[in-house]
C-alpha cells in the first residue's frame, strides 16, 4: 500500500505542477461564444502540464450589470486576463465562480477579488483552498492570501441561481468528480455550459482523489451533462476544445470500457504494474491527442495516469 500511496502523491503533484512555467510567454486568446459570452484560452506549447493551452480556460459573461467570470487562471497571468477583459467590457467585475480548486483555475482569485469580484464556490473548494499548497505550485497561486478564498459557498443539492446581464446563471454542484468541489456553470439563455475538468479531449480523463475526486463522480457528471444539454448546447471544458453533447457519448463509453478491462484484470489478481503493461487504453491511444505524451512530474503519460487512477479506485483495500 505504501507504493500505491507514493504513486497517488506523484499523480496529485502532477495535477498542480506549475513551477517553471514561463508565464511571460503565455498569451490569452479571446473567443466569442454568444452575443455576451466569451472565453479566454492560454497559448499552446508553453505549459508542460497543459500543452494544448496553458492553464485553465476562463469564461466571461458581460453586460450592463457587470462582468461574471468563471475561473481565474494562474496568478501571474492576472494582468493579461484583466487587459483581455477590458478589451471586451469596462464594467465592474462583479462575480467570480471557481469551477474547482486547482491553481490553474483559482490562482488569480485574490487579484480579481481586489478588483471587486465576489468569489462563489463549493464549500468543499473553500476547504481545499485552505490546505497548504504543494511546493510544485510555485508562483502559480498563493496558498496564504486570504483574498483567494470564496466568499459565498454552497454544498450539494439545488443549484445556486444568479440573475445578471439578462442571463440566468446556474451554479450546478457535482458530487466528487474531477475534485470534491466541482461546479458546472450554465448560462440558460445563451445555452452554454462551462463544464469544468471532468471532461478533457487532450489526454485521458483526470480526477484528483487527493482532493475528493472519484471515477464514479466523473461518470455521474457525464450523465448529468447528457441530461442537461441539448444537441446544440455549447459545452466548454476547462481544457481542450469546445464540444457538444454528442462528444460525451463516446467519452462515457471509453471510460466504461477501460474501467471494465481494469476490473477484469484486478479480478485475475493482476498488480498495477501488470495492468499498466497490458495497456488497457490501447484501442483509444491513437485517437486521443496527448494520450501518450509525458506528464511534467515524470510520472509516465496521460494513459498510465488514468489507468493508475482507475486501478486505485477499483482495487479493494488490502
Ligand atoms: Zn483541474
Amino acid at each position: 500500500m505504501a507504493a500505491a500511496g507514493a504513486l497517488l502523491f506523484v499523480m496529485s503533484a502532477s495535477a498542480v505542477a506549475a513551477q517553471g512555467i514561463p508565464f511571460d510567454r503565455i498569451e490569452l486568446r479571446t473567443e466569442k461564444l454568444a452575443p455576451n459570452i466569451y472565453t479566454l484560452t492560454g497559448s499552446p506549447d508553453v505549459d508542460p502540464g497543459h500543452p494544448e493551452a496553458a492553464g485553465g480556460r476562463i469564461g466571461l459573461l458581460v453586460g450592463p450589470d457587470g462582468v461574471v467570470m468563471v475561473d481565474a487562471q494562474y496568478a501571474p497571468l492576472s494582468d493579461k486576463v484583466l487587459a483581455a477583459i477590458r478589451r471586451i467590457s469596462p464594467a465592474l467585475i462583479r462575480v467570480l465562480i471557481d469551477t474547482h480548486e486547482h491553481p490553474d483555475h483559482t490562482g488569480g482569485n485574490p487579484n480579481f477579488a481586489r478588483q471587486g469580484a465576489v468569489i462563489f464556490a463549493r464549500e468543499e473548494t473553500r476547504e481545499e483552498l485552505l490546505r497548504p499548497l504543494p511546493a510544485a505550485v510555485g508562483a502559480a497561486a498563493s496558498g496564504t492570501d486570504p483574498a483567494r478564498l470564496p466568499v459565498v459557498t454552497y454544498g450539494l443539492g439545488s443549484s445556486v441561481k444568479l440573475h445578471l446581464d439578462g442571463e440566468t446563471i446556474d451554479l450546478i454542484p457535482l458530487r466528487a468528480a474531477h475534485t470534491g468541489g466541482d461546479t458546472m456553470v450554465r448560462f440558460e439563455t445563451a445555452d452554454v455550459i462551462m463544464i469544468g475538468d471532468f471532461y478533457r479531449n487532450y489526454g485521458y480523463p483526470f480526477f484528483d482523489p487527493g482532493n475528493g475526486g472519484s471515477l464514479q463522480g466523473v461518470l455521474d457528471a457525464v450523465d448529468l451533462t447528457l441530461k442537461l444539454a441539448g444537441p446544440d448546447t455549447v459545452l466548454v471544458p476547462g481544457h481542450g476544445s469546445i464540444i457538444h453533447r454528442s462528444d460525451l457519448v463516446p467519452y462515457r463509453l471509453m471510460i466504461l470500457d477501460v474501467r471494465g478491462r481494469v476490473q477484469a484484470m484486478i479480478d485475475q489478481g493482476k498488480t498495477l504494474k501488470e495492468v499498466l503493461a497490458a495497456k488497457p487504453t490501447a484501442p483509444y491511444d491513437a485517437k486521443i491527442p496527448g494520450a501518450l505524451a509525458p506528464l511534467p512530474a515524470g510520472f509516465g503519460n496521460s494513459a498510465d495516469r488514468f489507468v493508475s487512477l482507475v486501478y486505485a479506485q477499483l482495487k479493494p483495500a488490502s
